[in-house]
């Protein structure tokens, strides 16, 4: 994912021919237009190898007991081959394949025929249909928010099996890891496919269409901006928002049922990644409305990099922890389980204050208070590619006047508590708060690429004005 932004800027940079200092007021918004041979390695690179970090993690939890040195040693001690570790790894079943076809075809019923009540019934909550971010083409799309509606029908659904009907065991996912994985690689293959050939064939909106000439990068980065069928198949909603996140969940709470089964108990650290987790997870559906204006949404073309990484490399590697905890059932000191807690809960709390600043900011256009005082903030315009101009401004008190992105520390402190619920045995569940710091810290680097080839000169006066980015007078 990070060499996969590193690219994105890359050619960004090259698109525009000029850095955005050199830019002029109000700045073009930019896209990427041109690939260097760089970003291309990069892309094949990532192509060829991230199907393979997956399969690692998840062979070495089920071959080596989450050890991600000893397949390596082994190999190199020639005490194992590479055709003996694909010997012991489960294959495709067709059982899988009917677990996980039911599975998505359940999700997207759910996302298609099953309008939003829940904004009628729980105060406070935005659902039903609602505007997304302008696109590059100046559009504004209408989306079906139901996610949190989803969410809760199919967890009443889980709970109800395990407890009432016992259709299933809930282990069923845990049982299956593997040959679900297959499925899912078959997915995401299949959708990036189909929306490589769709982009050509039967774009949804061709304004909003990316060819950079560079057939490995545009199946990668995505060519169609918000790819649909019909009115209302929204691809990025659909595979960001269902079959992966609201399985993160499920995945968990299989692995809590594995424990139970394997240890007659489940461990304080289960239920620490459990909670914490679900916590990130309701907070997204809680808030997917805003969600469409964020960056995966507003600004990401829909490619291999969304399609497969929503598909597989999500549900594979965010869940890492209470697969982990399934092989070695942690029982945490009262004081460790206690840190956790309070460094997932304050992460979490600096995650969602300053991502809810911003939203009330955006939304009142500033007529909001923020730390109980009227916002500051910068006035600044942008071109879209269809020639208007827009104005925006950008908030520089509360979270926002501290760093440039508080909600990425916050986000990060709650990814280490995760990690750290799991003791320190093993570096394998380490590797969710390696990934998201060089995640967070790239797309950082890479919003603010956009946002200074968007902004021009008004993004250096906030620069100036909020110097940091992640943690204040360090970085
Ligand atoms: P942000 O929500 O920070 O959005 C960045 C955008 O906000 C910028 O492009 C700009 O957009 C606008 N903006 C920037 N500065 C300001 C400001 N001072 N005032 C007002 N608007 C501003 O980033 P993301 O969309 O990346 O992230 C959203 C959340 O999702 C974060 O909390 C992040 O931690 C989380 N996340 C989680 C991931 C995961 O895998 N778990 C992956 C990625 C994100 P504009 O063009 O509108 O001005």
């Amino acid at each position: 994912a990070v060499a996969m932004e590193a690219t994105r800027i890359r050619a960004r940079h090259s698109a525009n021919g000029k850095t955005s200092e050199q830019m002029e007021q109000p700045a073009q918004w930019g896209r990427a237009w041109e690939v260097d041979w760089l970003s291309l390695i990069a892309v094949l690179g990532l192509l060829c190898f991230a199907p393979f970090i997956v399969f690692y993690f998840v062979m070495a939890c089920d071959q080596y007991q989450c050890s991600i040195s000893q397949p390596l040693f082994e190999l190199l001690q020639g005490e194992t081959t590479l055709l003996s570790i694909w010997a012991r790894t489960a294959s495709f079943t067709w059982s899988a394949a009917k677990i996980y076809s039911i599975w998505v075809a359940f999700q997207a019923f759910l996302y298609m025929y099953v309008p939003d009540v829940t904004h009628k019934l729980i105060p406070g909550y935005v659902g039903g249909v609602q505007d997304g971010a302008r696109t590059p083409a100046g559009l504004i799309n209408k989306y079906e928010i139901n996610g949190l509606q989803c969410w809760l029908i199919t967890h009443a659904l889980w709970f109800a099996n395990a407890y009432y009907f016992y259709w299933f065991s809930p282990t069923i996912i845990f049982d299956n890891w593997i040959p679900l994985m297959w499925c899912a690689n078959i997915l995401g293959y299949t959708v990036s496919t189909f929306a490589f050939i769709k982009a050509y064939l039967f774009p949804t909106n061709s304004e909003d269409c990316k060819f950079t000439g560079n057939i490995f990068y545009d199946y990668m980065m995505g060519i169609e901006f918000n790819p649909r069928i019909g009115k209302w198949f929204d691809f990025k909603l659909f595979f960001n928002g269902r079959p992966g996140i609201i399985a993160w969940t499920l995945i968990n709470l299989s692995y809590m049922a594995k424990q139970q089964e394997l240890y007659g108990q489940v461990t304080n650290s289960m239920i620490l990644v459990n909670v914490l987790q679900a916590m990130y997870v309701l907070d997204f559906f809680w808030n997917e409305a805003w969600y469409l204006k964020t960056i995966d949404i507003c600004h990401d073309h829909f490619g291999w990099y969304l399609g497969w990484g929503d598909c597989v490399w999500l549900p594979y590697l965010y869940t890492l922890q209470g697969l982990y905890l399934v092989y070695h059932p942690v029982q945490l000191s009262n004081p460790h389980a206690l840190a956790v807690l309070l460094l997932g809960l304050v992460g979490y709390y600096i995650f969602r204050s300053t991502n809810h600043q911003k939203d009330l900011f955006r939304r009142t256009q500033g007529s909001c208070s923020i730390w109980g005082r009227k916002p500051t903030f910068i006035e600044c315009s942008y071109r879209s590619a269809d020639g208007g101009i827009h104005h925006s401004k950008l908030l520089t008190s509360g979270f926002w006047g501290v760093v440039r992105h508080f909600n990425y520390t916050g986000d990060l402190m709650g990814s280490l508590a995760y990690c750290a619920a799991c003791g320190f045995g093993h570096i394998l569940p380490y590797f969710y708060i390696v990934y998201m710091t060089i995640l967070l810290v790239h797309r950082c680097v890479r919003d603010e690429h956009r946002c200074s080839s968007k902004y021009g000169k008004d993004w250096k006066r906030y620069t100036n004005a909020v110097p940091y980015r992640l943690i204040p007078g360090v970085f």
